[in-house]
C-alpha cells in the first residue's frame, strides 16, 4: 500500500494503481485537445511500428509492466489503442507532422538500435537532416499528445498545458522527456538473437502519479515508451515548469535507463 500524500510536508509520495483512483474523473466523450466530440482512437503502439515487426516473423507481443499479452491484429486488437478522447480533426489533420516525425524517428530507432547502444547521443540531423528542430519538436509533440490520451485514457484530466505545445509553442511547459536505451531489453535482445529468436518488442511503462491532498487532484504523471530498445521517459509536473528536454538538442543525450528515475 503507497503512504496517503502529504503535500503539507513538502512531500509526495508516488502513487500507482489503484492508489491513483480517487484522482480519476468521469469521461467526457469530448476531445481533449479542442473540445469536439471525441470519436478517434489514437493508437498506443503505430500501425506502422506493428507492421514491421510482423514480416520478421518475430514475437509480437503487448506489455504495460504488469501484463502482457499477444497482438494478432494491429488494426482491431484493443490492447494497440486508447479509448475515444480525440477528433477525427485533431487525431488526423492536426497531429499528421507529429506522426511523420514519429515514424522516422521510429524507423531510424529500430534500424540502428544496435549501434545505438554504444552511444552517449542521439544525433537529430541523422533522423531529420537540416530540419532536426522541427522534426525533434514535432517528435515530441507525439509523445505529449500520447501523454495526453493515455491520460484521458485512464480517466485523469488532461493538464492544459499540454495544448498550447500542440498548437505549435516550441517548448511544453511542466512536461520532461528524456531519451534512453535500456539494458535489460538489450540484454533481452542479445540473448533473442543467441536463441535465434527477435525478442524485440513495443513496450509502455506502468504509469506513476502523484497527488496533492490540498489540491486534491494529479499533480504529476510519469511513464515512458520504448521501441527496441531505444525509448522515451515522459513526465508532467505541475510543480516544475521550466524543463530541459531532448528536443531542444541537436545531439539528444542517450542515457541509459537504469540511470533515470522511475518515478
Ligand atoms: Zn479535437
Amino acid at each position: 500500500m503507497a503512504t496517503p500524500p502529504s503535500d503539507e510536508q513538502g512531500l509526495q509520495a508516488p502513487l500507482q494503481g489503484e492508489d491513483l483512483a480517487p484522482f480519476k474523473v468521469a469521461p467526457t466523450g469530448k476531445c481533449w485537445w479542442c473540445g469536439d466530440v471525441a470519436d478517434t482512437r489514437e493508437h498506443k503502439f503505430k500501425r506502422t511500428d506493428l507492421a514491421r515487426m510482423w514480416p520478421q516473423g518475430s514475437h509480437l507481443v503487448w506489455g504495460d509492466g504488469t501484463q502482457t499479452a499477444n497482438v494478432r491484429s494491429a488494426r482491431k486488437s484493443t490492447f494497440v489503442k486508447f479509448s475515444a478522447n480525440l477528433c477525427g480533426a485533431c487525431n488526423n489533420t492536426r497531429s499528421q507532422p507529429f506522426d511523420v516525425a514519429y515514424d522516422k524517428f521510429s524507423s531510424y530507432v529500430w534500424e540502428h538500435q544496435d549501434s545505438l547502444w554504444w552511444r552517449r547521443y542521439l544525433d537529430m540531423t541523422k533522423v531529420y537532416g537540416a530540419q532536426w528542430e522541427d522534426g525533434a519538436t514535432n517528435l515530441a509533440r507525439y509523445f505529449v499528445k500520447h501523454l495526453g490520451c493515455r491520460m484521458a485514457h485512464e480517466n485523469y484530466p488532461v493538464p492544459a498545458v499540454l495544448k498550447p505545445f500542440l498548437d505549435g509553442d516550441p517548448k511544453a511547459d511542466s512536461v520532461h522527456m528524456a531519451l534512453y536505451k535500456d539494458p535489460a531489453l538489450r540484454a533481452r535482445r542479445q540473448q533473442g538473437k543467441r536463441d535465434g529468436i527477435d525478442a524485440t518488442g513495443l513496450f509502455i511503462e506502468p504509469a506513476v502519479g502523484a497527488a496533492s491532498r490540498s489540491r486534491n487532484r494529479l499533480t504529476r504523471y510519469f511513464s515512458g515508451l520504448t521501441i527496441g530498445t531505444v525509448g522515451v521517459v515522459y513526465v508532467w509536473d505541475e510543480d516544475v515548469v521550466d524543463t530541459d528536454p531532448f528536443y531542444v538538442h541537436r545531439r539528444a543525450r542517450l542515457h541509459r535507463r537504469d540511470h533515470l528515475p522511475s518515478a
